[in-house]
């Protein structure tokens, strides 16, 4: 009888054993199966990108992104709230429609720049005028009353729409060397005459718009097939456009020849005086550490010139779908799993700084935040961000996802808190533990980061997907961990940039009402 019962006990000891130690294997198992056959990325995708579209803080869009996270994280039983953090200047793109319409008629490509003025239904006709070459201010000032009435080109004239892999792979040696040298000149040439003028890109519209201009017209090339940056506009009552690097040349080229060029734009913005924005924050409360956090971070806004595809949509569909997977397959977790989707990052992290000053508890109790926003691609760079002993907790939970995932992965620690590039940056400042998951790069700088070109298209979803997983493994296991992370942060060393000894980022303040004239 004694044997028996000793037995039986052995065999559920043996059994207790197994079940605890495949128990992290059976989750990151599960984790993989529900990320692999029941995934949802597309269809998230296709909610956020296509029918909600662009997230520039301050507009209606942005606001139904929010009301969208809260009411898709409802239907998988997470608890989800917009938490507002500021006020912004409320305005709604509408219909751009720009024509030349001498000396031919033809629909020109290009769009409003963000928080551009309007114009009529009727919209404004009018002559162009290039920015004049100068040898000082004084030249400039007294040229200035030329733009009365008129649309003044501000950007220089493209050389050639090919970006440099096109040349390099066509081109012969000789010509490709021209062309980089050419191009050189002329962009050096261009940065003498802003100097020769005292003005700089940014603040030469407001200038413009003083002297009397009817409207502006830039062309901000991305260095990609048709890729454009779609930036505001620096304007307070004269509508901004950018235009394609090809029509831009054409009217370039006309004007220089003497044939006068005419266009009509129409941009039907509405100003909607200021509005509430929005952090929206998905909450899975832990069960035996409920005052300790891991946090899924990603920002929420976006630039408006496309649907925000890769900046950030890629980083909030990760999110969401490791949430998702994490409520399925891990639903009682030890500690609280928060999803940050913040508002404002691209005018200075304003969203998660604002959830930074708002809730020191968090920052105090937060066990590792991951952080992802740098386009479609797999995460190919994780850093330990300066804390000294990352690699004791992050490499020890990277241990846990599958080989396939981490064998792209390049870790870096303990590594530099490193400047201000996106969210996680709120939290390292503060001193807490937050992680960017570093993409490779899929051409984002020329294609998709804030271009008229991150659209849905450019999403790689299997990358995409690897991320979820990913971010749901290390969620898990940051959880898990029977200690609380070491904040204990790393003696820094010099920045080869600067030969300047680095120092701890100090935490900012968000601009808590912005956008405004
Ligand atoms: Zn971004």
């Amino acid at each position: 009888m004694k044997k028996q019962l000793l037995s039986a006990l052995f065999v559920l000891f043996i059994c207790g054993t197994f079940l605890s130690a495949q128990s992290t294997e059976e989750i990151v198992a599960a984790i993989q199966k529900e990320a692999n056959e029941n995934s949802q990325l597309e269809q998230l995708a296709h909610e956020l990108m296509d029918v909600v579209g662009p997230r520039l803080v301050g507009t209606p869009q942005m606001k139904a992104a929010n009301d969208w996270a809260v009411e898709t994280y409802k239907k998988w039983g997470i608890e989800a709230k917009n938490e507002e953090w500021g006020k912004w200047r409320g305005w709604q793109r509408g219909i751009t429609h720009i024509d030349m319409i001498e000396p031919r008629v033809v629909t020109l490509s290009g769009m409003q720049l963000a928080w551009s003025p309007g114009t009529s239904p009727k919209g404004i006709t009018a002559n162009l005028i290039a920015l004049p070459t100068v040898s000082d201010s004084l030249a400039f000032v007294k040229w200035l009353p030329n733009v009365k009435g008129k649309f003044v080109m501000v950007s220089m004239e493209q050389p050639t729409g090919r970006p440099d892999y096109n040349w390099e792979e066509f081109a012969t040696e000789e010509s490709f060397e021209k062309m980089k040298k050419d191009i050189q000149v002329k962009e050096d040439a261009w940065r003498q005459n802003f100097r020769n003028m005292g003005y700089t890109s940014r603040n030469i519209n407001e200038a413009l718009e003083k002297a009397g201009a009817i409207g502006i017209v830039q062309s901000r090339w991305s260095n990609g097939f048709g890729a454009n940056k779609i930036f505001s506009a620096g304007t307070k009552k004269i509508p901004a456009v950018d235009i394609s690097l090809e029509d831009y040349g054409m009217l370039y080229r006309l004007l220089e020849h003497g044939k006068n060029p005419k266009i009509k734009v129409v941009a039907e913005s509405k100003e909607l005086g200021t509005v509430s924005t929005f952090n929206t924050i998905a909450t899975i409360p832990g069960k035996e550490l409920p005052n300790e956090y891991i946090i899924l971070s990603a920002h929420f806004d976006s630039w408006d010139g496309a649907t925000g595809a890769t900046d950030n949509g890629t980083g909030t569909i990760t999110m969401l779908e490791a949430a998702r997977i994490l409520k399925k397959v891990y639903p009682n977790p030890k500690r609280t799993i928060i999803v940050g989707h913040w508002g404002s990052e691209e005018q200075g992290l304003n969203g998660s700084r604002a959830f930074v000053e708002d809730h020191p508890d968090i920052v105090e109790g937060l066990q590792a935040l991951f952080n992802q926003d740098n386009g479609t691609g797999r995460v190919v760079n994780i850093s330990g961000q300066g804390f000294l002993h990352a690699y004791d907790y992050v490499g020890k939970w990277l241990e846990a996802v599958p080989k396939d995932i981490t064998q792209h992965i390049e870790t870096n620690f303990p590594g530099n808190p490193g400047g201000g590039g996106s969210d996680y940056a709120s939290f390292v400042a503060a001193g807490a533990p937050g992680f960017s998951l570093s993409s490779l790069s899929w051409s984002y700088w020329n294609y998709t980061w804030h271009t008229n070109l991150d659209t849905y298209d450019k999403i790689v979803f299997d990358d995409v997907r690897n991320n979820a997983i990913l971010t749901a493994i290390l969620a898990y296991m940051a959880s898990e961990d029977p200690n609380k992370t070491s904040r204990e942060k790393a003696v820094l060393g010099i920045n080869p940039r600067t030969g300047e000894q680095r120092t701890w980022p100090e935490p900012r303040s968000p601009e808590r009402n912005g956008g405004q004239n």
